[in-house]
């Protein structure tokens, strides 16, 4: 049998490992800690548990298909459980700003502190919505393997603009909603691109 040695035991890696399984390599996973998961892990500091990375699983079908490779359901070994809200903001003053559940919820929080930013907000969602049907339902299962077809991808992603999207642009410069929006896309995007 032909083997394949992963490096790396995050999400991208178990993934990558149980894929090649799926197709009869015998796989060997190497991490340098000693926990699978990568940034998926929550550690105790001070009496506080934190995570150090998704808190939110924004795609849980790509986990599901990992389980159906193995003829598996995912519901069998683990629960997701839905999340209300998202994040919580809490700001010096003791404002609270509860973000994610739906574009109605988040709007009615917006409103508390800047409604003029409702449909800054709504501009935000759909200059989103383009970027991710181009750059995640069109181009994130397609492989980069050679320079030519990471080419054909550029001209959409310029034409949307997505390499300058800020969420400055989009929401009242320094309100405290961009700042909200911002740190909290910032943690993810980081990681993503
Ligand atoms: C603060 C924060 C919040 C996030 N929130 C979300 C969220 O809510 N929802 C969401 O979907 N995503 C979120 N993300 C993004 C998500 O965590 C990552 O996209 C995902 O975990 C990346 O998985 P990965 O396998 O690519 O990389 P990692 O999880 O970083 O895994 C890489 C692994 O490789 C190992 N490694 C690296 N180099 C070597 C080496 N030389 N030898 C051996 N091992 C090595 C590392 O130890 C690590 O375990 C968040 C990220 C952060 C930082």
């Amino acid at each position: 049998m032909r083997s394949v040695i992963v490096v790396g035991a995050g999400f991208g890696g178990i993934a990558a490992a149980l894929r090649a399984r799926a197709k009869g390599f015998n796989v060997t996973i190497v991490d340098r800690c000693s926990r699978l998961g990568g940034r998926a892990q929550v550690f105790e500091r001070g009496g506080f548990k934190h995570d150090a990375g998704p808190t939110v699983i924004t795609a849980p079908f790509l986990i599901e298909e990992l389980f159906d490779l193995f003829d598996k359901k995912m519901c069998d070994y683990l629960k997701l459980v839905p999340l209300d809200p998202w994040y919580r903001f809490v700001f010096p003053d003791g404002r609270e700003f509860n973000y994610g559940g739906t574009v109605e919820s988040t709007l009615a929080e917006i409103r508390k502190f800047n409604p003029d930013d409702c449909d800054n907000y709504l501009r935000l969602v759909e200059a989103s919505r383009q970027i991710f049907d181009t750059g995640f339902t069109e181009l994130s299962d397609q492989p980069f393997h050679n320079v030519t077809k990471m080419f054909t991808a550029i001209p959409d992603l310029m034409r949307l603009k997505s390499y300058k999207r800020a969420i400055y642009l989009l929401l009242s410069a320094g309100s405290i909603l961009a700042t909200s929006f911002f740190y909290s896309a910032a943690s993810c995007w980081r990681q993503s691109f």
